[in-house]
């Protein structure tokens, strides 16, 4: 039965029409006659029909407009447009308005009309299978573009937002299964009372989406509130919806959740819109399970800076608690050495000197802590300007002293600018390379050098030892908080770790680079280099060149 929606004001014209479709052959018809546009967008709103014939000289719309005004009403139904005379252009221009077909009343026999209704009709189905296709074609594209984002929030509210416009009349849910609670908890949802749909007692059901997870397929039913199934149906009847589709949210073959659409009227979900909605399923199950791990990865990630800032207080307060008595003991020896406390033969004047050398390495160890866990300290920096030529003689004057190790010190500067640089960290950083190169090399030398290239505008310092290597492997990690080349219980060198990561760390902060060339057993480079562009003044008589 085609039920038809004929809008003529002439009567005459209105009559022929009926009489011409009551001729034509194979259509079954109920005819709706108004004579006004007003009229007839009012039936529209109360009454389905099949397909509406539209005069186009009305007494309250003319033209193109009177197409354009039911097309805006009712943009799924088929037109077919009444002109009066032939007049082909405007007839075309309603075409393109979005009428199916139209007719030159006066040449309107049984026949025609018929074919025309029929084509309309059909004509107007595959217009809107195809505009549906280019809808969810543009949203699977739409969706596909949010999904490469990592936030479950956005990934969800895209999704909702586009199957309700896809799927309209509908309602959707999102539960995904938490395995702390073992349960399809609530996600997201649209068109339904989100609070009630979260609410505890509801919690408790978790009803329809469950056969589809523990099914772990579709499953659709055309009217849930005669589902014996299910738990709670006033809740779908309080909320007037009847059908339902639930897709198994599954990534990796593992199942995330469960999608569930329900509809407003009764509807049986057609092989095709199962199809589509899988689809969309399926890419909505990835970006979730991309999202859940980035979220993991994140967590793990907070968890463990949380443990470090942790473990790094805790270093801080030891270390400081630790220097106090360290203090202490290093006065007091000193105190019984220099015979302060009666006098003190050569053997044990010896001992002492090895208790205060190790006490000193033990305070130094501490404080390299107490500077690596007190955060903004390293960063900070006092520019001054440095003249580098007494700075390094005065460098050179404190490893001037008897040792017992075969290590020879060799230095080379000369000519240096006066620089503006932090003197205390660049002594720190430049004592740091010295006191490894020398313990590093048993026995050998040890170069410092310092020069200034003239064509970079840079300093460079390089400390070079004739020692034990670094093995290629593990020289990105001696800069590194805590590494050692050799991190075993029973090695051989004393130290903790923490003396290149803060060297490098000064290093930065002067604007400045470290780099490192070393071979096993034949020795290692360390060569700092540190910009001096603008405030690179020249000590009287130098030609900033060194040897
Ligand atoms: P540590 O307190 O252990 O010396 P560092 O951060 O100063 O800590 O150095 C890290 C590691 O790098 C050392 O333990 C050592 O294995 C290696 N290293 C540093 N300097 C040298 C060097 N000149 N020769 C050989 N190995 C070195």
């Amino acid at each position: 039965m085609i039920k038809i929606l004929l809008v003529e004001d002439n009567r005459g014209d209105a009559r022929l029409l009926r009489e011409a479709l009551a001729e034509s052959a194979g259509v079954r018809f109920e005819l709706a006659h108004v004579e006004r546009l007003g009229e007839a967008l009012r039936r529209l709103d109360e009454e389905a029909f099949s397909i509406i014939l539209l005069d186009l000289s009305l007494p309250d719309a003319q033209g193109l407009e009177t197409v354009l005004k039911v097309h805006a009403r009712a943009s799924h139904l088929p037109i077919v447009v009444l002109t009066g005379t032939e007049n082909d252009e405007l007839a075309a221009e309603a075409l393109r308005k979005g009428a199916q077909d139209y007719l030159v009343k006066g040449k309107v026999d049984g026949n025609l009309l018929g074919r025309s209704i029929r084509y309309a009709i059909e004509r107007k189905h595959a217009e809107e299978e195809i505009q549906q296709n280019l809808r969810r074609l543009q949203a699977l594209q739409e969706i596909e573009r949010a999904m490469s984002t990592l936030d479950l929030r956005t990934v969800l509210d895209v999704l909702l937002k586009k199957i309700d416009f896809l799927v309209p009349h509908s309602a959707t849910t999102v539960r995904l299964y938490d395995k702390t609670t073992a349960l399809l908890e609530p996600i997201a949802c649209h068109n339904i009372p989100e609070q009630e749909w979260k609410s505890e007692a509801w919690r408790g059901g978790r009803g329809v989406p469950n056969i589809v997870f523990q099914s772990k397929s579709a499953w659709m039913t055309p009217n849930l509130q005669s589902e014996p199934r299910l738990r709670d149906p006033e809740f779908f009847r309080r909320n007037g919806l009847v059908s339902y589709l639930g897709l198994p949210l599954i990534a990796k073959d593992e199942i995330l959740g469960v999608l569930s659409f329900y509809t407003k009227e009764e509807h049986r979900f057609t092989d095709q819109e199962v199809e589509f909605l899988s689809t969309l399923a399926a890419q909505a199950a990835i970006a979730i399970h991309n999202s859940q791990l980035f979220e993991e990865v994140r967590s793990s990630r907070d968890a463990m800076e949380q443990a470090n800032k942790i473990k790094e207080e805790f270093l801080s307060v030891m270390s400081h608690e630790l220097r106090t008595p360290l203090n202490a003991i290093l006065g007091y020896t000193e105190m019984v050495r220099d015979g302060m406390q009666g006098p003190v033969n050569e053997q044990q004047q010896r001992c002492l000197e090895k208790v205060l050398t190790r006490t000193q390495e033990l305070l130094t160890m501490i404080n390299g802590i107490l500077q690596v866990t007190s955060m903004e300290a390293p960063r900070k920096t006092h520019l001054q300007p440095v003249n580098l030529n007494s700075f390094l003689d005065d460098l050179r004057s404190t490893y001037e002293f008897p040792s017992d190790r075969q290590v020879k010190l060799h230095w080379d500067y000369r000519d240096l600018p006066i620089f503006e640089t932090d003197a205390e960290k660049l002594r720190h950083i430049l004592q740091n390379l010295i006191n490894n190169a020398v313990k590093f090399t048993p026995q050998g030398h040890v170069a410092v050098a310092a020069r200034y290239v003239l064509e970079r505008h840079r300093m460079e310092f390089k400390v070079c030892d004739t020692g034990i290597g670094i093995p290629p492997d593990k020289l990105p990690i001696i800069f590194e908080k805590f590494r050692q080349v050799d991190g075993s219980e029973t090695r051989l060198y004393g130290g903790v770790g923490l003396g290149l990561y803060i060297v490098k760390q000064y290093v930065e902060a002067l604007g400045g680079k470290i780099d490192v060339q070393s071979t096993v057993d034949v020795g290692s480079a360390f060569t700092v280099t540190l910009p001096c562009i603008t405030n690179a003044l020249r000590a009287p008589g130098g030609n900033g060149i060194a040897a």
